[in-house]
């Protein structure tokens, strides 16, 4: 069948559920065994599919996300966490130890970067972080110690599509496990584990959730990897509730109907910025002039609405705050991936290290969401002209 097909019914199990067609909401921290040997089994095999020992370690509520998660990105098995970052941070933490090496891409997500400078760095694990254009460059980063290449594509901000197949190669001949973080594409767009990526992550508080009311995390992998990912994800305490792995799967039913809306309006939208004369780039994967656009034309089959604008230099703040404060329809915030259209400034310059940031101007994110593409531009044509009268 195909990805739509399985996308509307992976997880839903109404002949064992009274005919109700989506899962129950079950709140659960103790599970019942009828006797000891019935304890001790559900103990033995809780890593199986379908078996439950303890409330923290999920319920079907959480198995019927987690198999359509996996269904998405084409994995067996998936682990719902509690936000995007825990899915980061678990999916680094099940794969090393004191000694070892991560290479880390110098455009992550930056609480990914913090959390690799802070708490690896504590626990005397090594992080390079690497170019995002780096291909299979990456092969001479690598070191005997190299546990985990971390990769995030397109990158956070600036929108470097990464040569998945060229690092994969790289990485796997020098004994180290890839994780991508998958957040951008939604796993709609992109597949990393059909390239040969050991370990997709995602915030499914963006898309997949799409309504910017929960936090949740996913990682998705061959099912061999499943058991040392899902006993890290337990010896910290982790556990994504599960209301919102209930929101999270009711986002996914709807993900094949949203974001051919979002990949179309921010296209539009992002090919009328380009001819704006105050716009000196665009940072979309889906244009030529980005990064990577031909990894992306390769691997891909669409892309998202987030996408970055850099305005010509020159305005000073305040004048750029005007455009951005005075906006009707777009929010200023952090959590893309919902219905509704966002715009934050993004300082590159303080958060990149192999790759210093050094173009001038001010840097804008741009979450397009589902309001008419023609109201939105005419949101951000008053934007300009307060830009020009403030500068
Ligand atoms: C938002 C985001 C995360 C973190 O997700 P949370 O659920 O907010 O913790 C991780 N990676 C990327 C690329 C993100 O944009």
């Amino acid at each position: 069948m195909k990805k739509d097909t399985r996308l509307t019914h992976a997880g839903n199990d109404p002949a064992n559920n009274h005919g109700v067609v989506n899962p129950p909401v079950y709140h659960a921290s103790t599970i019942a065994s009828a006797t000891l040997d019935e304890r001790d089994w559900r103990g033995a095999n809780r890593f199986q599919e379908g078996v439950y020992a303890y409330g923290l370690g999920g319920t079907p509520t959480q198995g019927a996300f987690e198999k359509a998660v996996s269904e998405l990105e084409g994995g067996e098995r998936t682990v719902a966490l509690p936000s995007g970052l825990a899915a980061v941070t678990v999916a680094i933490l099940a794969f090393v130890k004191t000694g070892d090496h991560v290479l880390m891409v110098d455009t992550v997500y930056e609480p990914s970067r913090t959390f690799c400078d802070r708490v690896l760095a504590n626990f005397g694990v090594d992080v390079t972080y690497y170019d995002p254009m780096v291909g299979a460059g990456i092969a001479e980063l690598m070191r005997p110690q190299t546990k985990v290449v971390f990769c995030e594509s397109p990158g956070s901000l600036t929108f470097e599509v990464q040569d998945m197949p060229a690092i994969i190669a790289a990485a796997h001949a020098g004994g180290a496990r890839v994780v991508i973080d998958n957040s951008w594409s939604a796993g709609y767009y992109y597949r990393p584990l059909d390239q040969g990526a050991d370990l997709t992550v995602q915030a499914a508080t963006k898309y997949i959730g799409g309504h910017s009311d929960v936090m949740l995390g996913t990682i998705t992998m061959a099912g061999d990897l499943y058991r040392q990912v899902k006993s890290t994800a337990s010896v910290y305490g982790f556990h994504a509730a599960p209301d919102d792995c209930y929101l999270g799967l009711r986002g996914l039913r709807s993900l094949s109907a949203r974001l051919p809306r979002h990949r179309d309006s921010a296209l539009a939208m992002a090919r009328w910025l380009e001819t704006r004369p105050e716009v000196a780039a665009v940072y979309h994967p889906a244009l030529p002039s980005c990064p990577g656009h031909e990894f992306w034309k390769r691997d891909f089959t669409g892309s998202t609405g987030l996408f970055g604008l850099l305005l010509k230099d020159g305005y000073s703040d305040a004048a750029v705050a005007a455009l951005v404060d005075g906006l009707d329809l777009f929010t200023i915030g952090a959590s893309w991936g919902g219905y509704e259209s966002l715009i934050l400034r993004q300082h590159p310059e303080r958060c990149r290290t192999a790759t210093p940031w050094t173009t001038p101007g001010a840097l804008l994110r741009l979450h397009i969401g589902l309001e008419d593409p023609d109201d939105l531009k005419a949101d951000l044509e008053a934007g300009f002209d307060r830009l020009n009268a403030a500068a």
